[in-house]
């Protein structure tokens, strides 16, 4: 792991842990993730990020809306993948950058507990899993 990496991470469990940013956690966010941060914080503003969990696992996937049209959404796992075009090649590709911006939304919004949460059956959540 990175040395950006470890950082933060360590941010996202003290943000986590008070569910709250303060100024200068935010401007380390900000350092670590430039613009593509910028957008995540407006997703989360406009409660744009969901958890899709299966019952009775607690498996989830995220599912966070574009940042400029509210009818596109994006299913994503915070760390390891997202399904919108930036992340293959931005992250995926070029390797430029460690996540997009739908990835940091899902992170900071499920740091600090702001996310919706929609329960379906496992079954669901299989069949949903199994299109991406
Ligand atoms: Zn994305």
């Amino acid at each position: 792991m990175s040395a950006s990496s470890l950082v933060a991470e360590s941010l996202w469990k003290s943000i986590e842990s008070t569910r709250s940013v303060s100024e200068d956690q935010l401007s380390t966010l900000y350092f670590l993730f430039g613009k593509n941060l910028e957008k995540a914080t407006r997703i989360v503003d406009q409660r744009g990020v969901k958890t899709i969990s299966g019952e009775p696992s607690s498996r989830f996937i995220f599912q966070v809306m574009g940042e400029s049209r509210r009818k596109e959404e994006y299913y994503c796992f915070a760390e390891h993948y997202c399904a919108c075009y930036s992340f293959f090649y931005d992250i995926v590709n070029k390797g430029e950058q460690l996540f997009c911006k739908h990835q940091l939304a899902a992170r900071l919004a499920a740091a600090l507990g702001a996310c919706i949460e929609i329960k379906v059956s496992d079954e669901q959540l299989a069949l949903l899993l199994a299109k991406l």
